[in-house]
């Protein structure tokens, strides 16, 4: 199972084993420098609660992306995989679909877009241009 010794940042899961545990607040990751002393990276860390987190007693931490002062800060292994994550980057892959035609080889788009339209026109031509 997952232990302390296999975190891996929130944001871009990237390995931590480098980082001297615990995680101090100004830790970063060392692939995106994401800041890891944040809710995302805690293991109370819960979207689904009121304000996010799990621990009751904890003062509540508006951005959940940013180093906190918060006590009860416990890192999370695997906190990449959560649930949240993963959606957003669904999201970003329906989004590439559907606008990434500019990176260069969008010739299959261009020619899916254009010929059905050709067809029609060529339905649709009076016959008396012939
Ligand atoms: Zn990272």
């Amino acid at each position: 199972m997952l232990s302390e010794s296999s975190l891996v940042c929130w944001k871009c899961g990237a390995s931590l084993e480098t980082l001297s545990l615990p995680l101090r607040r100004l830790d970063v990751c060392p692939e995106c420098d994401s800041e890891l002393h944040v809710c995302r990276m805690c293991r109370f860390f819960d979207p689904n609660s009121i304000d996010q987190c799990t621990q009751e007693d904890a003062e509540e931490v508006r951005e959940k992306e940013r180093a906190n002062f918060c006590d009860y800060y416990k890192p999370q292994p695997g906190a990449y995989q959560s649930r949240d994550t993963s959606q957003s980057d669904a999201a970003k892959d329906k989004l590439n679909a559907l606008f990434g035609d500019s990176s260069g080889d969008g010739s299959q788009s261009t020619e899916s877009s254009s010929s059905p339209r050709q067809e029609l026109e060529d339905l649709f031509k009076p016959n008396s241009e012939k």
